[in-house]
Protein backbone atom coordinates (compact mmCIF):
# COMPACT_ATOMS: atom_id res chain seq x y z
CA UNK A 1 0.00 0.00 0.00
CA UNK A 2 1.12 3.45 0.53
CA UNK A 3 0.08 6.67 -1.68
CA UNK A 4 1.81 7.60 -5.19
CA UNK A 5 2.51 11.35 -4.12
CA UNK A 6 0.44 12.57 -6.88
CA UNK A 7 -2.41 10.70 -5.78
CA UNK A 8 -4.66 12.78 -3.49
CA UNK A 9 -7.72 10.87 -1.85
CA UNK A 10 -9.77 13.59 0.57
CA UNK A 11 -9.92 16.84 -1.35
CA UNK A 12 -9.73 20.37 0.09
CA UNK A 13 -13.20 20.14 1.34
CA UNK A 14 -12.52 16.70 3.28
CA UNK A 15 -14.30 14.67 0.42
CA UNK A 16 -13.61 11.73 -1.09
CA UNK A 17 -13.16 11.39 -4.86
CA UNK A 18 -16.29 10.66 -6.03
CA UNK A 19 -17.93 12.96 -3.34
CA UNK A 20 -18.37 10.99 -1.14
CA UNK A 21 -18.59 11.43 3.05
CA UNK A 22 -16.93 9.14 5.25
CA UNK A 23 -19.56 7.46 5.89
CA UNK A 24 -21.35 7.78 2.93
CA UNK A 25 -21.88 4.11 0.92
CA UNK A 26 -21.82 3.88 -2.85
CA UNK A 27 -25.71 3.26 -4.35
CA UNK A 28 -26.36 0.05 -3.60
CA UNK A 29 -29.48 -1.85 -5.92
CA UNK A 30 -30.49 -5.44 -5.53
CA UNK A 31 -32.35 -7.55 -8.05
CA UNK A 32 -33.71 -10.74 -7.57
CA UNK A 33 -35.02 -13.52 -9.76
CA UNK A 34 -32.74 -12.72 -12.86
CA UNK A 35 -32.42 -16.15 -13.77
CA UNK A 36 -34.59 -18.54 -14.68
CA UNK A 37 -32.93 -22.11 -14.17
CA UNK A 38 -31.59 -21.51 -10.97
CA UNK A 39 -33.65 -21.72 -7.61
CA UNK A 40 -32.90 -18.83 -6.60
CA UNK A 41 -30.78 -15.69 -8.24
CA UNK A 42 -29.63 -11.92 -7.67
CA UNK A 43 -27.96 -9.34 -10.16
CA UNK A 44 -26.23 -6.83 -7.47
CA UNK A 45 -24.90 -3.69 -8.09
CA UNK A 46 -22.73 -2.18 -5.77
CA UNK A 47 -21.24 1.31 -6.82
CA UNK A 48 -19.17 -0.30 -9.92
CA UNK A 49 -19.34 -3.71 -8.86
CA UNK A 50 -21.94 -5.88 -11.26
CA UNK A 51 -22.07 -9.32 -9.76
CA UNK A 52 -24.61 -12.08 -10.76
CA UNK A 53 -25.04 -15.32 -8.22
CA UNK A 54 -27.52 -18.20 -9.17
CA UNK A 55 -27.68 -20.65 -5.83
CA UNK A 56 -29.20 -24.35 -6.62
CA UNK A 57 -30.20 -26.81 -4.02
CA UNK A 58 -30.23 -28.38 -1.01
CA UNK A 59 -29.60 -31.14 -3.80
CA UNK A 60 -27.34 -34.35 -3.21
CA UNK A 61 -24.13 -33.71 -2.38
CA UNK A 62 -21.52 -35.04 -5.33
CA UNK A 63 -19.08 -36.29 -4.98
CA UNK A 64 -20.81 -38.67 -1.87
CA UNK A 65 -17.82 -38.13 0.13
CA UNK A 66 -18.71 -34.71 0.78
CA UNK A 67 -21.53 -34.97 1.80
CA UNK A 68 -22.05 -34.29 5.70
CA UNK A 69 -24.34 -36.95 7.24
CA UNK A 70 -25.21 -33.57 10.04
CA UNK A 71 -26.12 -30.61 7.84
CA UNK A 72 -26.18 -29.41 4.14
CA UNK A 73 -22.74 -28.10 2.63
CA UNK A 74 -22.37 -24.77 0.92
CA UNK A 75 -20.43 -24.54 -2.01
CA UNK A 76 -19.84 -20.98 -3.06
CA UNK A 77 -17.04 -20.39 -6.17
CA UNK A 78 -16.65 -16.97 -6.71
CA UNK A 79 -14.94 -15.96 -10.24
CA UNK A 80 -14.09 -13.22 -12.13
CA UNK A 81 -15.07 -12.87 -15.29
CA UNK A 82 -12.29 -11.88 -17.97
CA UNK A 83 -13.42 -9.24 -18.99
CA UNK A 84 -14.24 -7.45 -15.13
CA UNK A 85 -11.09 -5.73 -14.83
CA UNK A 86 -9.38 -3.32 -16.94
CA UNK A 87 -6.50 -5.35 -18.08
CA UNK A 88 -7.67 -8.99 -18.83
CA UNK A 89 -8.52 -11.39 -15.63
CA UNK A 90 -6.64 -14.67 -16.97
CA UNK A 91 -9.96 -16.96 -16.89
CA UNK A 92 -10.27 -19.95 -14.01
CA UNK A 93 -9.76 -20.33 -10.65
CA UNK A 94 -6.65 -18.93 -8.88
CA UNK A 95 -5.48 -18.56 -4.90
CA UNK A 96 -7.76 -15.29 -4.55
CA UNK A 97 -11.08 -16.60 -5.80
CA UNK A 98 -10.47 -19.73 -3.78
CA UNK A 99 -9.78 -17.95 -0.80
CA UNK A 100 -12.46 -15.83 -1.44
CA UNK A 101 -15.11 -18.83 -2.10
CA UNK A 102 -13.47 -20.22 1.46
CA UNK A 103 -14.54 -17.08 3.00
CA UNK A 104 -17.49 -16.78 1.47
CA UNK A 105 -18.90 -20.39 1.89
CA UNK A 106 -18.17 -20.67 5.97
CA UNK A 107 -19.72 -16.95 6.26
CA UNK A 108 -23.03 -18.52 4.77
CA UNK A 109 -22.83 -21.24 6.57
CA UNK A 110 -23.44 -19.54 9.46
CA UNK A 111 -26.44 -17.90 8.40
CA UNK A 112 -28.23 -20.66 6.47
CA UNK A 113 -30.34 -23.52 8.71
CA UNK A 114 -27.92 -26.10 7.25
CA UNK A 115 -28.79 -28.61 10.22
CA UNK A 116 -32.25 -29.24 8.27
CA UNK A 117 -30.54 -31.16 5.43
CA UNK A 118 -28.22 -32.95 6.07
CA UNK A 119 -26.17 -34.79 2.89
CA UNK A 120 -26.89 -32.00 0.61
CA UNK A 121 -25.03 -29.63 -0.78
CA UNK A 122 -25.83 -26.00 -1.91
CA UNK A 123 -24.60 -24.48 -4.83
CA UNK A 124 -24.06 -20.50 -4.92
CA UNK A 125 -22.50 -19.73 -8.22
CA UNK A 126 -21.12 -16.01 -7.98
CA UNK A 127 -19.58 -14.38 -11.12
CA UNK A 128 -18.21 -11.26 -11.05
CA UNK A 129 -19.11 -9.37 -14.60
CA UNK A 130 -17.58 -6.08 -13.59
CA UNK A 131 -15.16 -5.79 -10.30
CA UNK A 132 -14.68 -1.96 -8.88
CA UNK A 133 -13.19 -2.90 -5.31
CA UNK A 134 -15.40 -4.52 -2.57
CA UNK A 135 -16.87 -8.04 -4.34
CA UNK A 136 -15.85 -10.16 -1.84
CA UNK A 137 -18.45 -8.58 0.56
CA UNK A 138 -21.20 -7.51 -2.67
CA UNK A 139 -20.56 -10.90 -3.36
CA UNK A 140 -21.27 -12.43 -0.24
CA UNK A 141 -24.29 -10.00 0.72
CA UNK A 142 -25.98 -11.09 -2.49
CA UNK A 143 -25.49 -14.52 -2.43
CA UNK A 144 -27.48 -14.04 0.71
CA UNK A 145 -30.47 -12.52 -0.76
CA UNK A 146 -30.23 -15.22 -3.58
CA UNK A 147 -30.18 -17.68 -0.80
CA UNK A 148 -33.53 -16.23 1.18
CA UNK A 149 -34.84 -16.00 -2.14
CA UNK A 150 -34.62 -19.66 -3.15
CA UNK A 151 -36.41 -20.24 0.08
CA UNK A 152 -33.70 -22.06 1.96
CA UNK A 153 -34.43 -21.35 5.87
CA UNK A 154 -32.30 -19.06 7.26
CA UNK A 155 -31.64 -17.90 10.86
CA UNK A 156 -30.10 -14.46 10.02
CA UNK A 157 -29.13 -12.78 6.94
CA UNK A 158 -25.40 -12.20 6.35
CA UNK A 159 -24.29 -8.35 5.51
CA UNK A 160 -20.69 -6.99 5.08
CA UNK A 161 -19.39 -3.73 3.78
CA UNK A 162 -15.69 -2.88 3.86
CA UNK A 163 -14.12 -0.09 5.72
CA UNK A 164 -10.34 1.22 5.63
CA UNK A 165 -8.36 3.76 6.12
CA UNK A 166 -7.42 7.07 3.83
CA UNK A 167 -5.20 9.59 4.31
CA UNK A 168 -5.73 8.89 8.31
CA UNK A 169 -8.99 9.04 8.10
CA UNK A 170 -11.63 5.79 8.39
CA UNK A 171 -13.79 5.82 5.36
CA UNK A 172 -16.73 3.03 4.78
CA UNK A 173 -17.17 1.21 1.49
CA UNK A 174 -13.63 2.01 -0.35
CA UNK A 175 -13.80 2.77 -3.98
CA UNK A 176 -11.14 1.37 -6.26
CA UNK A 177 -8.28 3.74 -5.54
CA UNK A 178 -9.05 3.65 -2.29
CA UNK A 179 -8.51 0.28 -1.74
CA UNK A 180 -5.70 0.56 -4.21
CA UNK A 181 -3.66 3.44 -2.44
CA UNK A 182 -5.49 3.68 1.35
CA UNK A 183 -3.27 2.18 4.48
CA UNK A 184 -5.53 -0.04 5.36
CA UNK A 185 -9.18 -2.26 4.20
CA UNK A 186 -11.70 -4.60 6.43
CA UNK A 187 -13.89 -6.20 4.62
CA UNK A 188 -16.07 -7.22 7.04
CA UNK A 189 -19.64 -9.28 7.08
CA UNK A 190 -22.36 -9.48 10.36
CA UNK A 191 -25.24 -11.41 10.64
CA UNK A 192 -27.98 -8.36 10.34
CA UNK A 193 -30.00 -9.19 13.39
CA UNK A 194 -27.50 -11.31 15.89
CA UNK A 195 -24.78 -8.66 14.86
CA UNK A 196 -22.20 -11.80 14.75
CA UNK A 197 -19.63 -11.50 13.31
CA UNK A 198 -18.95 -13.51 10.11
CA UNK A 199 -16.07 -12.47 8.01
CA UNK A 200 -12.86 -10.41 8.98
CA UNK A 201 -10.21 -9.74 6.95
CA UNK A 202 -7.77 -7.24 7.12
CA UNK A 203 -4.91 -5.47 4.57
CA UNK A 204 -2.89 -2.72 6.10
CA UNK A 205 -2.74 -1.46 9.85
CA UNK A 206 -5.34 0.30 11.93
CA UNK A 207 -4.94 1.58 15.84
CA UNK A 208 -7.03 -0.09 18.58
CA UNK A 209 -9.10 2.83 18.29
CA UNK A 210 -9.18 2.62 14.58
CA UNK A 211 -10.55 -0.51 14.61
CA UNK A 212 -13.31 0.21 17.27
CA UNK A 213 -14.51 2.99 14.94
CA UNK A 214 -14.04 1.27 11.87
CA UNK A 215 -16.34 -1.97 13.11
CA UNK A 216 -18.77 0.70 14.31
CA UNK A 217 -19.13 2.05 11.07
CA UNK A 218 -19.55 -1.05 9.44
CA UNK A 219 -21.82 -2.26 12.00
CA UNK A 220 -24.13 0.91 11.34
CA UNK A 221 -23.89 0.35 7.73
CA UNK A 222 -25.33 -3.00 8.06
CA UNK A 223 -28.73 -1.97 8.80
CA UNK A 224 -28.90 0.30 5.86
CA UNK A 225 -27.53 -2.65 3.76
CA UNK A 226 -30.26 -4.82 5.19
CA UNK A 227 -33.31 -3.00 4.50
CA UNK A 228 -31.55 -2.97 1.08
CA UNK A 229 -31.74 -6.29 1.02
CA UNK A 230 -35.08 -6.86 2.73
CA UNK A 231 -36.70 -4.21 0.08
CA UNK A 232 -35.45 -6.59 -2.47
CA UNK A 233 -37.18 -9.60 -1.05
CA UNK A 234 -40.56 -7.89 -0.66
CA UNK A 235 -40.53 -6.89 -4.02
CA UNK A 236 -39.73 -10.77 -5.39
CA UNK A 237 -42.47 -11.40 -3.26
CA UNK A 238 -45.01 -8.49 -3.36
CA UNK A 239 -46.67 -9.49 -6.80
CA UNK A 240 -46.84 -13.20 -6.26
CA UNK A 241 -50.55 -14.89 -5.54
CA UNK A 242 -50.15 -17.37 -2.44
CA UNK A 243 -53.04 -20.41 -1.92
CA UNK A 244 -55.26 -19.22 0.62
CA UNK A 245 -54.39 -21.65 3.35
CA UNK A 246 -57.60 -23.55 5.00
CA UNK A 247 -58.63 -22.01 8.01
CA UNK A 248 -56.26 -19.17 7.92
CA UNK A 249 -59.37 -16.90 8.16
CA UNK A 250 -60.68 -15.41 11.59
P1 LIG B 1 -12.32 -7.18 -3.06
O1 LIG B 1 -12.89 -7.15 -4.45
O2 LIG B 1 -13.13 -8.00 -2.14
O3 LIG B 1 -12.06 -5.78 -2.54
P2 LIG B 1 -9.44 -7.38 -3.36
O4 LIG B 1 -9.12 -6.41 -2.27
O5 LIG B 1 -8.58 -8.59 -3.53
O6 LIG B 1 -10.93 -7.94 -3.15
O7 LIG B 1 -9.47 -6.65 -4.75
C1 LIG B 1 -9.80 -5.31 -4.86
C2 LIG B 1 -10.14 -4.97 -6.30
O8 LIG B 1 -9.00 -5.15 -7.13
C3 LIG B 1 -11.22 -5.85 -6.93
O9 LIG B 1 -12.52 -5.48 -6.57
C4 LIG B 1 -10.95 -5.62 -8.38
O10 LIG B 1 -11.53 -4.39 -8.82
C5 LIG B 1 -9.42 -5.50 -8.43
N1 LIG B 1 -8.81 -6.78 -8.83
C6 LIG B 1 -8.80 -7.95 -8.15
N2 LIG B 1 -8.16 -8.92 -8.84
C7 LIG B 1 -7.78 -8.37 -10.00
C8 LIG B 1 -7.07 -8.85 -11.16
N3 LIG B 1 -6.66 -10.11 -11.26
N4 LIG B 1 -6.84 -7.96 -12.16
C9 LIG B 1 -7.22 -6.67 -12.06
N5 LIG B 1 -7.90 -6.16 -11.00
C10 LIG B 1 -8.19 -6.99 -9.99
Amino acid sequence: MGTPSDMKLIDENGRRLDGRGDEELRPIRITTDVLQRADGSVLMEWGGNKIMVAVYGPREAYPKHTQDIEKAVIKARYNMAAFSVDERKRPGPDRRSTEISKVISEALSAAVMVEKFPRTQIDVFIEVLQADAGTRIASLTAASVAIAAAGIPMRDMVVGCAVGKVEGRIVLDLSKDEDNFGQADVPMAVLSKGKEVVLLQMDGDLTMEEFDMATSMVLNASERIAEIQRNALVEKYKGENYPEIEGSEE
